[in-house]
């Protein structure tokens, strides 16, 4: 069953969804700032509202930085308390500029009915994966992802948009229903973009799982152009030619 997070890799690079499925890893990049953002952005809800949004996320974040080895044990095992103390301390810088922009989301903290981090899956396309939220307005459902990166100037990321559309297609599959919108929530600014989920996107994931199958079987994909092999985790196995690397898994 393919990942949406294949999706996101694929789109990064797709030989490196090659390696990983060959079972080579990627040594983990997500720093412990991203976590401990990720995990304060559930909490904007309990603020985005109030007079207080300052002191509020400021308990929060104290409450997660207790909290949050427990939630991510493994993600964290090789981050001292040093480095904790550091991360915690440049999320807090953060604050006031997020309660800043929290005033400006509009009903999306109001939505009541949400479900974390669901299971979503479709035995037609043969692809599973789990949205941050899944907001249930009525009948119609909106998928909304959390990114702790950078925030385009206008709209959100192709990635994102992307993602989002694999999650609606999910979402679809399931309820029996049409997605027509889904979020990005972009926590280090406490800002929410809106996406449209469209024709053009629905196409490219399809394409792009279509691809990955393929990749599954065993063909390596040509190397992109514009491929992030400097900072690759599989830059020391990538240099061979296709058809001899494929003799090598
Ligand atoms: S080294 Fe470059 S081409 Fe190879 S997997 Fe990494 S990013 Fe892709």
């Amino acid at each position: 069953m393919i990942r949406v997070s294949d999706i996101t890799v694929y789109l990064k690079c797709p030989r490196m969804c090659y390696f990983l499925y060959k079972g080579h890893d990627l040594p983990k990049t997500v720093t412990p700032e991203r976590i401990l953002l990720k995990e304060l952005a559930l909490a904007y809800g309990s603020a985005y509202n109030k007079e207080d949004k300052l002191a509020i996320l400021n308990a929060e974040l104290d409450r997660i930085s207790d909290e949050i080895r427990v939630i991510y044990p493994e993600e964290l095992a090789g981050v001292d308390a040093d480095k904790m103390a550091v991360s915690v301390s440049n999320v807090r810088s953060r604050l006031e500029e997020i309660c800043l922009n929290l005033s400006s989301t509009g009903d999306f903290y109001g939505y009541r009915s949400v479900q974390f981090e669901p299971l979503l899956r479709s035995e037609k396309f043969g692809f599973a994966g789990s949205p941050d939220k899944l907001i249930q307005v009525g009948d119609a459902f909106f998928p909304s992802i959390i990114k702790t990166g950078n925030i385009p100037e206008n709209g959100v990321w192709r990635s994102d948009r992307l993602q989002l559309t694999a999650y609606s297609v999910l979402a679809e599959e399931m309820y029996g229903t049409v997605v027509g919108r889904g979020f990005v929530e972009y926590a280090n600014w406490g800002r929410v973009r809106e996406v449209t989920i469209k024709r053009l996107e629905r196409r490219q994931v399809l394409q792009i799982l279509d691809k990955i199958k393929k990749i599954q079987s065993g063909s390596m994909p040509e190397k992109p152009d514009n491929a992030p092999c400097k900072n690759c985790g599989f830059n020391g196995m990538c240099d061979v030619r296709t058809t001899l690397a494929s003799r090598f898994f």
